[in-house]
């Protein structure tokens, strides 16, 4: 298999797990409930800034109530570092 199925697959993959912590996210605590909503929307191909996202991130990990958010925010910073492309308008 290339190296550009594994990405494919990898990419497909975190995209199923943040659809996951986007709907388990009860909307109580403002880092998670706001976080997954715009790194949501930026998975869905409309983009957005790459610094934004990295702090939506941090902010997810270091401040979400429960694992649901802390976990979004690790993948949303783990995408950002090893898939940037993933949140490019249009990807
Ligand atoms: S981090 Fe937990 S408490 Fe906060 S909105 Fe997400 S699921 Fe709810």
């Amino acid at each position: 298999m290339s190296s550009g199925g594994k990405e494919a697959q990898a990419v497909e993959l975190a995209r199923f797990f943040f659809d996951l912590v986007r709907r388990e996210s009860c909307g109580e605590c403002l880092p998670c409930a706001l976080g997954t909503r715009q790194v949501g929307v930026a998975l869905e191909g409309k983009g957005a800034e790459g610094t934004l996202l990295r702090e939506i991130g941090r902010a997810m990990k270091q401040s979400s109530k429960c694992g649901v958010g802390r976990i979004g925010g690790a993948l949303v910073l783990e995408l950002l570092e090893r898939y940037p492309a993933i949140f490019k308008a249009g990807a």
